[in-house]
């Protein structure tokens, strides 16, 4: 899942990012509302973590507003250092889907964040399933037929995202767009490479369940039960 953060703090805005990157999340980080603005037309991201108080022409509130005049409906997790019940009202008068007051915990940033992945509901609670494979989102625990399966971070990312788009299609530009932040280095063949790591983990050693992760030749890959 891709995220991007509107913050012009760089100390604020590098611990975010850090912060999320550490939870498998691909994060990409701007310091200013106009390139936020510019950015946040790119609708591979999934969530953005939007500061409300930002110097240039557009701040927060104002962004947020032209996002959505724009049809732009990524989640919006709106942050600001103030928390009265005006200011709350504001931000989500202006499009925003929550909002987190500073000084904030990681764990409440990511709580949030994940919330509004899951808005619309694709699938309800903190738990993904396909099969017998399952993924605890809240606590990163991935099992099948209840073993415990041990994941790197982009492994995990990239199981997640395909989770959240069982039985769909996807393409490898997919996958870089929402797994990969934009300075990443990364090669279609990388993706294989992915890919045939999370099969020796999730697939192979389960001859017996459903073999899940599908390569759709030339067009990329299927995470499914059925062929
Ligand atoms: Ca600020």
């Amino acid at each position: 899942m891709r995220i991007l953060v509107v913050e012009d703090e760089p100390k604020i805005a590098h611990a975010i990012k850090q912060g999320l990157e550490i939870k498998g999340f691909a994060v990409d980080a701007v310091y200013d509302g106009d390139t936020g603005l510019s950015y946040a037309q790119d609708p591979d991201y999934d969530v953005i973590v939007l500061d409300r108080m930002l110097p240039g022409s557009i701040d927060g509130t104002e962004l947020c507003k032209k996002l959505r005049e724009n049809k732009i409906n990524t989640p919006i997790l709106m942050l600001t250092a103030r928390g009265t019940i005006g200011d709350k009202v504001e931000g989500l008068n202006s499009g925003a889907d929550d909002y987190l007051v500073k000084p904030f915990s990681f764990d409440e940033l990511t709580a949030r964040v994940r919330a509004l992945l899951r808005r619309p509901p694709v699938q309800v609670g903190a738990e993904l399933k396909v099969a017998d494979l399952t993924v605890d989102t809240n606590n990163y625990v991935v099992k099948r037929a209840k073993e415990d399966i041990k994941l790197s971070h982009k492994e995990y990312a990239l199981l997640e995202y395909m989770m959240h788009h069982e039985g769909q299609i996807i393409t490898k530009d997919m996958i870089i767009n929402h797994v990969w932040d934009q300075d990443a280095d990364i090669l279609p063949n990388t993706i294989e490479v992915y890919i045939g790591y999370l099969r020796n983990k999730i697939d192979r050693p389960f001859p017996r369940s459903p073999q899940l992760l599908h390569t759709m030749r030339g067009f990329g890959y299927k995470l499914s039960a059925t062929n």
